[in-house]
Parts: C-alpha cells; sequence; structure tokens
C-alpha cells in the first residue's frame, strides 16, 4: 500500500506508522519502507537511520537485497521497517540515470522471501521518482487528506500520476483508501471538507476519520507510534479502527455489518456523520 500525496505534512507518516502497528497488534507481519529522505517514519518507529545504516538507498541504488537493510522495529512484535537516511535526498537525480529506474522498489521487494501480510510505502510529498517507485511496486494507494482547506488542491496531478503509471507500467494500481486526517469536529471547515472528500470519491474514504490530537504528535518524540505511546488515547483508537476497516475491506468484509456493536470509541461528534 503506498501511502502518497504530494502535499507537505497531511499525515502521510503518521497514517504509515500507526496503521502498520495496528495491523502488526492486531496480528499481522507489516513492513514499513521508508522512502522519504527526511527518515521522518525511521525516526517514528524507533529505528536507527544515521548516515553510515543500510538504508533503502542502498537497495534503490546500490541493488542491495532489502533483507540486507530491514530492522525490527522494537516494542511491536511482527512489525519491521527498512529505514531511510539523508543520503536518499540524491537518490531522486542518481536514479535518472539507471537502468529500470522506476522499477527498482518493485524488483527488491519482489526478490524478499519474508512472509508478510502488509507493506506500508511512506512517500516523500512530490511526485518524483521516489513515489513512481512506490506507485510501480505498490497494488493499492492510500491517500491521506487534511480537513483544512486546500486539500483537495494538487490531488488532480496524483491521481492523473496514478493513472499514467497503471497505464504503462503497473496494471493493478488502484486508489483503494481515502483517510481524512487531522479532523477537528468542533470546526465547520473541517465537516465541510470531509464532505467535499466524501462526496468526491465515494466508497474509498474510510468512515472512520482520525482526530487532530496532541498524543498523536507527541508520539514520534518517543521514538514510538501512538499506539505504544498512549494505547487508550482517541488518536491510536481511530487507527486502530481505520486498521480494521482496511484489514476488512481486503477481505471483502462490509465494514457497516461488523462496526454495529463497536459504539461510538472515538469523539462521539467525529462518529455521528458515520451512521
Ligand atoms: P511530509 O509531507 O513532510 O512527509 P506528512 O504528510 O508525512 O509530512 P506527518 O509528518 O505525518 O505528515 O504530519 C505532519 C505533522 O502533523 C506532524 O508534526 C505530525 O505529528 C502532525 N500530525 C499528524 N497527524 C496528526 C493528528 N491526527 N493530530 C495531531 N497532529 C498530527
Ligand atoms: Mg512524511
Amino acid at each position: 500500500m503506498v501511502v502518497a500525496n504530494q502535499k507537505g505534512g497531511v499525515g502521510k507518516t503518521t497514517t504509515t506508522v500507526n496503521l502498520a502497528a495496528s495491523l502488526a497488534l492486531h496480528g499481522a507481519r507489516v513492513l514499513v519502507v521508508d522512502l522519504d529522505p527526511q527518515g521522518n517514519a525511521s525516526t517514528a518507529l524507533g529505528i536507527d537511520h544515521h548516515a553510515d545504516v543500510p538504508s533503502i538507498y542502498d537497495v534503490l541504488v546500490e541493488s542491495r537485497p532489502l533483507s540486507e537493510v530491514v530492522q525490527p522495529v522494537p516494542d511491536v512484535e511482527g512489525l519491521f521497517c527498512a529505514p531511510a537516511t539523508i543520503d536518499l535526498a540524491g537518490a531522486e537525480i542518481e536514479l535518472v540515470s539507471l537502468v529500470a529506474r522506476e522499477s527498482r522498489l518493485q524488483r527488491a521487494i519482489t526478490a524478499y522471501e519474508q512472509p508478510l501480510d502488509y507493506i506500508l510505502i511512506d512517500c516523500p510529498p512530490s511526485l518524483g521518482l521516489l513515489t513512481v517507485n512506490a506507485l510501480v511496486a505498490g497494488q493499492e494507494v492510500l491517500i491521506p487528506i487534511q480537513c483544512e482547506y486546500y486539500a483537495l488542491e494538487g490531488l488532480g496531478q496524483l491521481l492523473r500520476n496514478v493513472d499514467l503509471v497503471r497505464g504503462h507500467l503497473n496494471p493493478t494500481l488502484h486508489v483503494s483508501t481515502i483517510l481524512l486526517t487531522m479532523y477537528d469536529g468542533r470546526t465547520r471547515l473541517a465537516s465541510q471538507v470531509a464532505d467535499e472528500v466524501r462526496s468526491h470519491f465515494g466508497e474509498e474514504v474510510l468512515r472512520t476519520s482520525i482526530p487532530r490530537s496532541v498524543r498523536i504528535s507527541e508520539a514520534p518524540s518517543y521514538g514510538q507510534t501512538v499506539l505504544t505511546y498512549d494505547p487508550g488515547s482517541s488518536g491510536a483508537l481511530s487507527y486502530l479502527e481505520a486498521a480494521r476497516e482496511i484489514a476488512l475491506k481486503g477481505v471483502g468484509v462490509n465494514y457497516d455489518a461488523t462496526h454495529a456493536h463497536l459504539g461510538a470509541q472515538n469523539d462521539p461528534s467525529m462518529v455521528e456523520g458515520i451512521q
């Protein structure tokens, strides 16, 4: 699953690491591929990623096997991370002259033999060769959308790129999931943006939105996901719920039917619009 949106700061990394941890806590084996030179996903998962650590740069540019860079995430059983170091900042240019420059990540993932249920790829805020590598390697795209003004601007370009990659390089790729992030139920703007996204994308939008939560934003500074930092917080519960929806979708089970007994775990104002 490719977590992409070229707009910066919309919650791509937060969504990648917290969904991955949620899926792992549900019992799945999950790999996070950090494809952003900022290395935020590596930091949030408590994975060492200083310049000498073998990283996704070595995989993409030096053709090193993925198995040599993957590290287990401390604290969460079944969760693994391929870290990004600052070297990756140069990869966008170095890749240009390499053979099969768009499909290097796909090749590495195909050759990776460890059993996994999910791979989540955290993309940088751009549509360059790193994101293209993710789109070629993935089966599905998850777009986090921040419930703010301008949220939908630029999305057309991302959707066109997904179409281009599907047409030329990866016929199975599709946008399967939209997740509303940093939802503040007290503002009319957030619900207007949410309505607009739902009317535009329909079924792809998860019923669960992620509330704006201080606990979510604090967790990375402790090298943790919110699932281990504050498991009972509304942020942790909403990511668990979003992961459940994704897992059910993956096996073709209707979320509505299983959701009835759950009650309002999240901010009730957030759940109101959902039921
Ligand atoms: P970039 O484009 O730079 O990679 P991004 O799309 O990965 O950014 P994040 O880094 O996940 O976005 O989030 C941006 C900021 O918003 C971070 O400081 C993060 O802690 C904060 N944040 C994300 N989600 C929430 C939330 N639900 N509540 C509060 N803060 C949040
Ligand atoms: Mg990020």
